[in-house]
């Protein structure tokens, strides 16, 4: 166990260390722990309201990588099925990310009155070039909220809407739904709040700098802004920039988009070991290697049943015939996901590099399969310099 006199989060965000849940703001009693939605600045204690409960330092997961999932044998976590498929509704195709199987579920939800609300990040109706997280209610609100943002979104935040004697589900990324679990086991209340968690894949999330920067390249103020969509159009899609007269100020495909302005990896996401969202009922990822891409073409997601629950639910979602589903093997989905899962390894030689090189982060462990991907990384390293450097040479 760390000591930690502070007993609160100020360890993380000193460090570098937060990943932007939002699980602290979430859990603090005393409303000590402000976060601005709309930056890229971590989490600040006004020390004067702090009581020194350790509530926030408890839950953070920025501090506390999860320990459990240090091998990289495992690479997608708990799995009962796994399935491709995609939203059936034809009002969504095109401004969804993948296949829209989030959005399906999430609506289904709500229509049957399984949930009260779902947690969900979107863009900020004040601010369209930055996040928020609502609890959408009703079908209007969850297709605000269609496509990934490639942009912090504290997710956790939206737990501070959850009223007592209702359900919800959430929907966020692998860190959100650690955070969640961690803060359910210290809120009583949160524990039958939260009856589903729908989790999507991650390869990192980009600051908002990132965002910034392609509006300052492309010569766009953000007052000229009405909308940004990092995905939609087809699949995967394009990266756009909406001007207020539903003009198109900005167009790139998403590939491209990524490699040139989304590529910058904030150094939590660099050792997170989660790539799939281990910890939700159902996970949700592009459907990479399989669906095909075409522009006017409806996308595919790869699926994750991993607990009996989620299972039940994704059954019920394709029975009223809102989701279409096929069953595939693992070994599908690992081919699916081959470059988002390389990155676990990564992530383990890089905890590894970063214990080593600065002992930043006082709560990873060291352990010998941590060592053999470090090793391998900087064996893939060394053959990725002198593969330039003979090119160069030429
Ligand atoms: C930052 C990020 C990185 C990703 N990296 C990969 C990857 O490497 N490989 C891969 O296969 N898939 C990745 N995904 C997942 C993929 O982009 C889709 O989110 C997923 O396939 C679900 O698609 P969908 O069509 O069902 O989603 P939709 O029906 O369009 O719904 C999207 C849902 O995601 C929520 N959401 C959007 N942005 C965020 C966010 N930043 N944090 C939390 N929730 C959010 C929305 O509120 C909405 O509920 C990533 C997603 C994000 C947000
Ligand atoms: S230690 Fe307790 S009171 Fe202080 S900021 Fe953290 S949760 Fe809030
Ligand atoms: S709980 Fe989440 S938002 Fe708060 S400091 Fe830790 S990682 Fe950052
Ligand atoms: S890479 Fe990990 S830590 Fe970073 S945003 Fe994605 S799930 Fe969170």
């Amino acid at each position: 166990m760390v000591k930690n006199d502070k007993k609160n989060i100020t360890i993380a965000t000193e460090s570098g260390l937060c990943l932007k849940c939002g699980a602290c703001y979430a859990v603090c009693p005393v409303g000590a722990i402000s976060i601005d939605l709309h930056s890229d600045e971590f989490p600040i204690v006004n020390l004067d309201k702090c009581n020194k409960c350790g509530m926030c330092f408890r839950v953070c997961p920025g501090l506390f990588p999860d320990q459990k999932m240090y091998s990289a044998k495992d690479k997608v976590g708990p799995v009962s099925d796994a399935y491709v498929g995609y939203a059936v509704d034809k009002n969504i195709h095109g401004i969804v990310t993948s296949g829209g199987v989030c959005t399906a579920i999430s609506t289904y939800l709500l229509r049957v009155g399984d949930v009260a609300g779902v947690i969900m990040p979107r863009a900020s109706c004040s601010n369209p070039i930055r996040n928020e997280v609502i609890v959408a209610q009703n079908e209007h609100e969850v297709l605000s909220c269609v496509g990934s943002r490639y942009s912090p979104t504290f997710t956790c935040v939206g737990l501070k809407g959850v009223q007592s004697g209702k359900c919800y589900a959430f929907v966020g990324k692998p860190c959100d739904i650690y955070a969640l679990n961690k803060c359910k086991e210290y809120l009583t209340e949160l524990k039958n709040a939260i009856s589903y968690t729908v989790g999507v894949f991650c390869h990192h999330t980009p600051n908002y700098e990132c965002t910034d920067r392609l509006l300052r390249e492309q010569r766009i103020f953000p007052e000229q802004v009405a909308k940004i969509q990092y995905r939609g159009g087809g699949w995967p899609g394009f990266v756009r920039v909406f001007g207020k007269k539903g003009d198109v100020l900005f167009e790139q495909e998403y590939k491209k988009a990524w490699v040139e302005y989304m590529a910058d990896t904030p150094k939590r996401c660099k050792m997170c070991v989660d790539c799939t969202a281990e910890y939700a009922d159902i996970s949700l990822g592009d459907a990479w290697n399989i669906a095909k891409s075409h522009k006017d073409e409806v996308g595919k997601n790869i699926i994750i049943a991993r607990t009996q629950r989620g299972h039940d639910l994704l059954m019920r979602v394709a029975e009223v015939g809102a989701i279409s589903i096929e069953k595939i093997l693992l070994q599908t989905v690992l081919f699916s996901q081959k470059d988002l899962l390389s990155k676990k390894e990564a992530a383990l030689g890089y905890l590894v590099w970063n214990k080593l090189k600065s002992n930043r982060n006082p709560c990873v462990k060291l352990r010998a399969d941590m060592f053999l991907c470090f090793l391998k990384c900087l064996f893939n390293r060394i053959l990725k310099l002198r593969g330039s450097y003979v090119l160069r040479g030429k």
